[in-house]
Order: C-alpha cells, then sequence, then structure tokens
C-alpha cells in the first residue's frame, strides 16, 4: 500500500474545512489543511458571516442611539455621531481575533497550515506553492464565491460597484446605495448601510424578497423592509451598468421584459448569489466532474466519485451555510475515521441577521402542503409579553404540522431574536417532536420563546394569549 504522508488533507480551511481538520486530527489521524488566504477561517471569518455581523450590531446601536426607543424609556443622549472608521476598526478586530483562534486551534490539534493554494495531480497528491503534498483522503471544501453580474463590473478598490466584500469595507456612507439582490445579504448589508444613513434601493429579479423562505414571511419581509425607508423594486432586472466620476448610472427593465429605465447611485452592490470554487483544482486530473450548477456531487456519507476524494460545504449542493459546511465538516472527519457521520438536511436552520430577525427551519407552509395535509399555528409577536415590553411588535411565529401524525414540519420566525429562538425548533424536529411535545414543554416567561410555544398550541387550536 501507497505510504501517505498525511492521513487527510483539507483543501480550505473555511467553516467546513478548518472543521473537517480539527475533527480529524481530534480523532487521531494526521491532518493537514491547504488555506490560500493570509488568513484561516474562509469566508464566514474573513469576509462573510462574521465582519458582518459586526457591522450589523455597530450599525443596530448606531440607529437604537439615534432614531431608536431610547428616549421612549426616559434615556436621554446628547447628538449621536457616527465614526464609520471605529466601526471599521472593531469589525477587523473581531475578524483578526476570530481567525487567529483558528490558528491557535490548528496548533493546538496539530493540524498542519499548508499555505497556498492546492491543485490536484492525483486523487491522493496535490502540489501547493510548489510543495507535493501526498494524503491517502483528500477532502475538498473550497467554499463559493460572488456571482458576477454580466454588464456590472465590479470594482471594491473604486468603491462604486461592490461586491458583499467591497461592501464589508467601505469607508464612507453612500448617499444612494443600490442593492442587486433581495437576498440575505442584500437585506443584511443594505440594512447596515441604511442604518448608517443611506438611501437604499433593492433590486430584485423575483416578485418577493428572500427566495426560499415561507411564503408569508417573504410577503411580510417586503412590508417591514419598506416602512423600514427602503426602496424595494420588485420583479425587476438590471441590465446594465456605467460608473462615471465616481457615480454610477443602471439601467434597470421589468423581468419579464419592457420599458427600460435608469437609476443613479454612488455606490452599487451586486448581490445575487455565489458559486462554486472550483476553478484551479485540477479537477480534470483525477477525473471528477461537476453538476449542471458547477457543483461537485457527492454521497450521504460525503464521498466523490472518485474514491478517497470527499467533498464538503459550500462547493457541494444544499444551502450556502456556515453551520451546515461545519456540521458536514464534522461528518466527513467521522466517516474517513469509520465512524458514522451524519448531516439531517432537513433541518438546516437559515437566519437572516436583519432588525427583526428572519429565521426557518424545515419545510416552507407551500412545500409542506403540497406533500400532503398539514395544520398550522400562528403567534404574532405583538402578544408575547417580553416582545411588547421590549416595544419589538414586528412579527410571528408559525409551527407547521402533519395533519395525521402532528410532527412538526416546519417552523418560521420573524421577532428580534428570531435567530436565537429557532435553534429550540430545530432540536424538537432532530428529535422527531409533535407539536404537542413543543405546546407542552414549559417555557420560561416572559421570554420570545414562548411565542412558539403559542403557535404550537395554536396547532391545537388552542393558544392562550390571543
Ligand atoms: P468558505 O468559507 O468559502 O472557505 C473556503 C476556503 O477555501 C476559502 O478560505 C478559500 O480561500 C479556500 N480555497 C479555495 N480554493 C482553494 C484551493 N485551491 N487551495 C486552498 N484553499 C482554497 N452563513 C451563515 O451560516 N451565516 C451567516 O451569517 C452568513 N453570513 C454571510 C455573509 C456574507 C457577506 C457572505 C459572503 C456569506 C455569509 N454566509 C453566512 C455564508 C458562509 O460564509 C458560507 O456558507 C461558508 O463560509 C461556507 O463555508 P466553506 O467552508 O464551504 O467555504
Ligand atoms: P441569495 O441567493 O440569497 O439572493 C440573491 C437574490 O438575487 C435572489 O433573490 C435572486 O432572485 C436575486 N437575483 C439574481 N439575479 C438577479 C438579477 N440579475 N437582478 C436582480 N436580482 C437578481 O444570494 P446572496 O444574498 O448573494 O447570498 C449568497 C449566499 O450566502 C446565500 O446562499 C446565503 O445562504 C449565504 N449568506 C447567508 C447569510 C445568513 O445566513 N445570514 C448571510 C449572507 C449570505
Amino acid at each position: 500500500m501507497a505510504d501517505y504522508q498525511y492521513d487527510v488533507l483539507v483543501i480550505g480551511a473555511g467553516p467546513g474545512g478548518y472543521v473537517a481538520a480539527i475533527r480529524a486530527a481530534q480523532l487521531g489521524m494526521k491532518t493537514a489543511c491547504v488555506e490560500g488566504r493570509a488568513t484561516l477561517g474562509g469566508t464566514c471569518l474573513n469576509v462573510g458571516c462574521i465582519p458582518s455581523k459586526a457591522l450589523l450590531h455597530g450599525s443596530e446601536l448606531f440607529e437604537e442611539a439615534a432614531h431608536g426607543t431610547l428616549a421612549k424609556f426616559g434615556v436621554k443622549t446628547g447628538p449621536v455621531e457616527l465614526d464609520l472608521s471605529v466601526m471599521q476598526g472593531e469589525k477587523d478586530t473581531v475578524v483578526k481575533e476570530l481567525t487567529g483562534g483558528i490558528e491557535f486551534l490548528f496548533k493546538k490539534n496539530k493540524v498542519d497550515w499548508k499555505k497556498g493554494y492546492a491543485t490536484f495531480k492525483d486523487a491522493h497528491t496535490v502540489e501547493v506553492a510548489g510543495q507535493t503534498v501526498t494524503a491517502k483522503h483528500i477532502v475538498i471544501a473550497t467554499g463559493s464565491s460572488v456571482t458576477p453580474l454580466p454588464g456590472v463590473p465590479v470594482d471594491n478598490d473604486a468603491g462604486v460597484i461592490v461586491d458583499s466584500t467591497g461592501a464589508l469595507a467601505l469607508d464612507r456612507v453612500p448617499n444612494h446605495m443600490v442593492v442587486i439582490g433581495g437576498g440575505v445579504i442584500g437585506l443584511e448589508l443594505g440594512s447596515v448601510w441604511r442604518r448608517l444613513g443611506a438611501k437604499v434601493t433593492v433590486v430584485e429579479f423575483l416578485d418577493q424578497l428572500l427566495p426560499g423562505m415561507d411564503g408569508e414571511v417573504r410577503k411580510e419581509a417586503a412590508k417591514i423592509f419598506k416602512k423600514q425607508g427602503m426602496d424595494l423594486m420588485l420583479s425587476t432586472k438590471v441590465t446594465g451598468a456605467s460608473v462615471d466620476g465616481g457615480k454610477a448610472t443602471l439601467t434597470v427593465e421589468p423581468a419579464a421584459g419592457g420599458e427600460a429605465s435608469t437609476i443613479e447611485a454612488d455606490c452599487v452592490l451586486v448581490a445575487i448569489g455565489r458559486r462554486p470554487n472550483v476553478d484551479g483544482l485540477g479537477l480534470d486530473k483525477i477525473g471528477l466532474a461537476l453538476n449542471a450548477r458547477g457543483q461537485i456531487e457527492t454521497d450521504h456519507d460525503f464521498r466523490t466519485a472518485v474514491d478517497g476524494v470527499w467533498a464538503i460545504g459550500d462547493v457541494i449542493p444544499g444551502p450556502m451555510l456556515a453551520h451546515k459546511a461545519e456540521d458536514e465538516g464534522i461528518a466527513v472527519a467521522e466517516n474517513i475515521a469509520g465512524l458514522t457521520g451524519i448531516v439531517n438536511h432537513d433541518v438546516i436552520p437559515g437566519v437572516v441577521y436583519t432588525t427583526p430577525e428572519f429565521a426557518g427551519v424545515g419545510l416552507t407552509e407551500e412545500a409542506a402542503k403540497a406533500r400532503g395535509a398539514i395544520k398550522v399555528g400562528k403567534f404574532p409577536m405583538m402578544a408575547n409579553s417580553r416582545a411588547k415590553a421590549n416595544r419589538e411588535p414586528e412579527g410571528f411565529v408559525k409551527v407547521i404540522a402533519d395533519a395525521a401524525t402532528d410532527r412538526v414540519l416546519g417552523v418560521w420566525a420573524i421577532a428580534s431574536v428570531a435567530g436565537t429562538m429557532i435553534a429550540q425548533a430545530a432540536q424538537a424536529m432532530e428529535f422527531g417532536a409533535t407539536s404537542e411535545d413543543i405546546a407542552y414543554t414549559c417555557h420560561a416567561h416572559p421570554t420570545h420563546s414562548e411565542a412558539i410555544k403559542e403557535a404550537a398550541m395554536g396547532v391545537q387550536g388552542k393558544p392562550i394569549h390571543m
């Protein structure tokens, strides 16, 4: 049998790859991880989840202080001013701390970091920065990058037409930001810059925001973002852009075709989705083909069609989410070690970290109905005592259950802390809970989470507080 330098080599140190590498090392396998970026942590820690949440938090504090409920609760402030460079500095510090934390964890778990971009030579050999590295098992965890929009060229350095990475690093608040794409990135980063003072227009190709979420949640999202002052141009597509003197002119037309018009902006954020990172990997050298969406297909154990080569995270099908990648990272390491690593792809929560937050897990009402008879319980946050006390009236919780078995099929929430609330729904669904199980679980009072209990009671037709 061939002698390899490593038992496991992971390509990419995002939440999928770094977690797989740490777990593999914890399970006693000699492990290395290749990462081309200057710091570990991938998209999520460097230019994704973490910096966006730092700016969402900072901008929320600013909006709360400038226009929020402080005065209502008798908290008097002087004039509120924004120091954007300090806010950006704090975000950079958080990113540095967390990416440095992964480097520490690699050392602690004896994972070797191979610096550079990996290219396959064969199924057990890659080349990294002129070095040849061999491993019995290779895990592809190369993640994804921004999908470009033809005719709308991104130039993050110029800062006029930017992608999410550029929008996280702006050194000024735009007067008018046009966001192309009313998905998660568009609404989160659009919210950051709106809170800091920009006029924000969202141009979305579909007739609703947030594709993939429950229909009622999507409709409510449009109402909430409009009320916050965003201009929404739904069923509209951008067909081109030109930049002149720090201003962009976008050409837009109805998605179904029709008369074109133009919009001017001093910043345009292109956020129309992400695509898998496979260029330069040398997949042809190992005979690994991509599917029609440019993704690497795997079986349930995360094995690709090539023996010894595995794949996880954004580069394979499924939602492009850090926690999905992390769970796949743990599972792939366990499968390589001969254990049973499983990810239940039916129960992956999704959260939009705006104010309020939008969260869901499992089936939408539309998808559940298409499968068979359902019962739905709904409870408004306005009737939840904690939300009421905090003056956070927006949103609702919706529990969708199978009409025959009462098993919970999906839970959707719009609430200030919906992202935190949805964890209990995911856990209940993972345990195969019925709506009755949730309804008869004691929830602390007063908490936002009681709205999940009440919505579950609604499935049986008996909520108490409405
Ligand atoms: P990635 O994190 O993309 O990491 C892949 C790594 O592989 C990269 O560092 C790359 O440099 C490296 N790489 C690529 N090719 C090679 C090669 N040939 N050799 C060596 N290294 C290579 N998800 C959430 O769940 N919650 C959020 O709040 C959230 N917010 C986001 C906000 C933004 C602005 C963006 C852009 C994304 C956000 N996401 C969020 C999505 C999340 O970042 C991704 O789903 C997650 O990072 C995917 O993890 P991954 O390990 O598959 O890939
Ligand atoms: P997305 O798929 O969420 O949204 C893209 C939107 O752009 C869609 O609504 C789509 O209809 C629209 N669109 C596509 N082409 C268009 C066009 N030509 N003109 C106008 N609209 C167009 O993608 P995203 O917001 O770029 O995010 C990428 C990925 O990153 C997502 O898969 C998401 O899961 C992940 N992410 C997650 C979080 C989170 O979990 N909080 C945050 C940010 C990003």
